[in-house]
């Protein structure tokens, strides 16, 4: 046989196992692992086969973090902290929890960062278009309605001062949803550590962050959904100790009008869902950072990502245009780490594009 025809073969068959195997991918099933609803999603900590015994006790602890931050962060609960600032809204301050104090503050961050992309004020909106436990759709919201909602979007007013916030107009509210699960990623992350494991990976809802290594594999693997066709991967991501992954999707929330799709995240500019980008997954050194920048990223989509790239944190970043046929647009060092599964390959493209 020609050798090029064996070596044809053994590449066929390469990428064969490769496609196999990226669909496995995640959850590493030969792990242990517990799952709970935290958060509004689920929850995941697998552990490396080393910890096994201690999973149950790293898992209750990870989901007292979770839930406690609930508690406090939750636009659902009425007894949130969150809650209480909507409610003295344009009537006095409110006190914050020291958890809540730091993500608004970095959520304030970045809503500067993306030049308003991202607004944690962003809820009036949110609610509008059936989010954030706003009454449910029932046709597109009149121009005259999300004007009105518009001008009580911006993050530039709230006032922060010795711990306390201030929302000077009633009916402006917060929604720390863009950034609040990546920081309870994080803060899961700095137990477990402290904890004492070192092989670990935590999942809330695609808000993913990894400690050391599974045992059997050199590094952790995390598949990327195809956010046309959710069960199925565009590919694996191999993931280094400490990193962190976090995913924007329009498939993950929506409503649907008269067979029109709706994003759950909301353009604060227009007032209007984001359109245009179907997925946006970020890498970096944190969660909190990476479910930030996943966001805004959501919502400036290909064109603006170059720019807001420049601005932000260390962090690579994949972007899936709402287009068909489907592209796949990496920065350098995710294309470093990142498998397309084999009918993708020819799809991939790298960032930043020309800025248009
Ligand atoms: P994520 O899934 O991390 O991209 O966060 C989406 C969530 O962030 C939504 O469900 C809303 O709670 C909130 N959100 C929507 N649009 C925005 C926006 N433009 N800026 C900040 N938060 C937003
Ligand atoms: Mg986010």
């Amino acid at each position: 046989m020609q050798p090029w025809i064996i070596g044809a073969a053994i590449l066929a068959c390469l990428l064969l196992a490769l496609g196999i195997a990226a669909r496995f991918l995640p959850p590493h099933a030969e792990l242990p692992s517990r799952s709970s609803r935290s958060m509004g999603g689920r929850a995941t900590l697998t552990v490396g086969a080393r910890y096994s015994r201690r999973i149950d006790s790293l898992a209750a602890q990870v989901q007292g973090i979770f839930e406690r931050l609930e508690q406090e962060l939750s636009a659902y609960r009425p007894d949130s902290a969150i809650s209480l600032l909507a409610e003295k809204a344009g009537v006095s301050s409110v006190a914050l929890s020291e958890d809540s104090w730091r993500l608004l503050n970095l959520a304030l961050r970045f809503d500067e960062l993306s030049d308003g992309a991202s607004d944690v004020t962003v809820a009036p909106l949110v609610r509008l278009w059936g989010f954030g436990g706003g009454p449910s759709l029932t046709g597109i919201p009149s121009e005259e309605t999300i004007r009105e909602r518009l001008s009580l979007v911006d993050s530039r007013r709230v006032i922060l001062k010795d711990r306390t916030a201030f929302l000077p107009v009633k009916g402006m509210a917060v929604d720390l949803g863009a950034i609040a699960k990546g920081y309870a990623v994080d803060r899961a992350f700095d137990l477990c550590r402290s904890a004492g494991a070192e092989d670990f990976l935590i999942d809330l809802s695609g808000n993913i962050r990894v400690s050391g290594r599974p045992q059997w594999r050199k590094n952790w693997q995390i598949g990327v959904r195809d956010p046309f066709d959710r069960p199925n991967l565009i590919g694996t991501i191999i993931l280094r100790s400490g990193l962190a992954l976090a995913t924007s999707g329009n498939y993950e929330r929506f409503v649907e009008v008269m067979g029109q799709r709706y994003s759950h995240i909301i353009n604060p500019r227009t007032g209007l869902p984001a359109t245009g980008t179907a997925g946006v997954t970020v890498l970096c050194e944190d969660a909190t950072t990476a479910d930030g920048l996943s966001t805004s990223l959501f919502v400036v989509g290909l064109k603006g990502c170059g720019k807001l790239l420049q601005k932000a944190p260390r962090a690579d970043v994949l972007i899936v245009p709402d287009k068909y046929p489907i592209e796949v647009w990496l920065t350098r060092g995710f294309a470093e780490v990142f498998v397309p599964i084999p009918q993708l390959a020819s799809a991939v493209r790298i960032l930043p594009p020309p800025l248009t």
